[in-house]
C-alpha cells in the first residue's frame, strides 16, 4: 500500500465514547469507567470495556454498535473500571484479539483465552492494526498502555486512567512516533490533583504542542473545567455517547 492511500485512510477514524462517568448523549447510562470504540477503514477496536458489562452492552446497543463488528479489544490497564465489561462482551463476540499489558496476571489472561478469544501481550510499543499503535506498557506500579492513532493531522492519544502520568504518556507517544499530538483524550487521572498541579499539566500539554484536549473519566470535574477554560475552542467535551471525527480537529 502506498503512502498516499495510507494518508487518505488515516482520515477515516471515528471515535465513539461508549462508557464514561460523564454524560454526553441523552439516553445513555453513565457509571465510573471508560470505553471507546475506534472505527478505522479496516478493523474496529474497542479500547477498554468500562466497569460493567450490562451497561457497556446496553450503551452499545443504543449507539447501534453491534458486538460482532468489533475485531480488536485493547485494555489499557487491569483496573475493574476498564476491564469490567470484557467478559460480558466476550460472551457476545469472542472472535476478537485482546491486547493486554504483559503485566496482567495469568488468571486474567487464561480467562480470556478460555472464552475463545485470542490474546496478545504488549510489552514494548507495537502496531495493533493499520495506523493504530500501543505506546507499550508504561508506569511502575500499575502498568498501562495508551492507544495511538496516526492521522495526517498528527497523533491521537487515548488514555484509560493515565496512571503512568498523562504528561509522561504524551511525551512517550511523541518520542516513539516523532509526530505532534493533535488530540489527547481519555482519563488523565487528575481527579485528586491540586489546581497548581493541573495548571502544570496544561502548561506542559501546550509546550508539547497538544492541540486538542478531551479529558474525561478520572480527570475530574475541576480539571475538566480548567482544561475547558485554557483550551477554549480546542477543548473537546467527552462523555458517554460522544462521537469524534477528524472534522472535529481543524486547526
Ligand atoms: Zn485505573
Ligand atoms: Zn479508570
Amino acid at each position: 500500500m502506498n503512502e498516499q492511500i495510507e494518508r487518505e485512510d488515516a482520515n477515516d477514524f471515528k471515535i465513539t465514547v461508549v462508557f464514561d462517568n460523564f454524560p454526553y448523549k441523552e439516553g445513555l447510562e453513565t457509571s465510573w469507567g471508560f470505553s471507546a470504540l475506534v472505527n478505522t477503514p479496516g478493523e474496529n477496536i474497542l479500547f477498554d470495556t468500562g466497569g460493567d458489562g450490562n451497561m457497556l452492552l446496553s450503551n452499545m446497543q443504543k449507539l447501534q454498535i453491534v458486538p460482532g463488528s468489533i475485531d480488536i479489544i485493547v485494555l489499557s490497564h487491569i483496573h475493574g473500571d476498564h476491564t469490567g465489561g470484557l467478559f460480558a462482551f466476550l460472551k457476545q463476540n469472542s472472535d476478537v484479539n485482546v491486547f493486554v499489558p504483559q503485566a496482567f496476571g495469568d488468571k486474567f489472561k487464561n480467562k480470556v483465552t478460555e472464552s475463545g478469544a485470542e490474546i496478545t501481550e504488549v510489552e514494548e510499543s507495537r502496531q495493533i492494526c493499520k495506523n493504530v499503535y500501543s505506546t507499550g506498557q508504561l508506569g511502575l506500579l500499575i502498568k498501562e498502555q495508551g492507544l495511538v492513532l496516526k492521522t495526517d493531522k498528527g497523533l491521537i492519544l487515548i488514555t484509560g486512567c493515565a496512571h503512568p502520568g498523562i504528561v509522561k504518556m504524551v511525551k512517550v507517544a511523541k518520542e516513539i512516533f516523532k509526530e505532534d499530538i493533535v488530540l489527547a483524550m481519555g482519563g488523565f487521572h487528575l481527579e485528586w490533583s491540586t489546581k497548581g498541579k493541573i495548571q502544570k499539566v496544561i502548561s506542559s500539554f501546550k509546550e508539547s504542542g497538544v492541540r486538542y484536549a478531551g479529558p474525561c473519566h478520572c480527570t475530574g470535574e475541576k480539571a475538566r473545567a480548567i482544561f475547558k477554560k485554557e483550551y477554549e475552542e480546542h477543548f473537546i467535551e467527552i462523555g458517554a455517547g460522544r462521537i469524534i471525527t477528524m472534522d472535529d480537529l481543524k486547526g
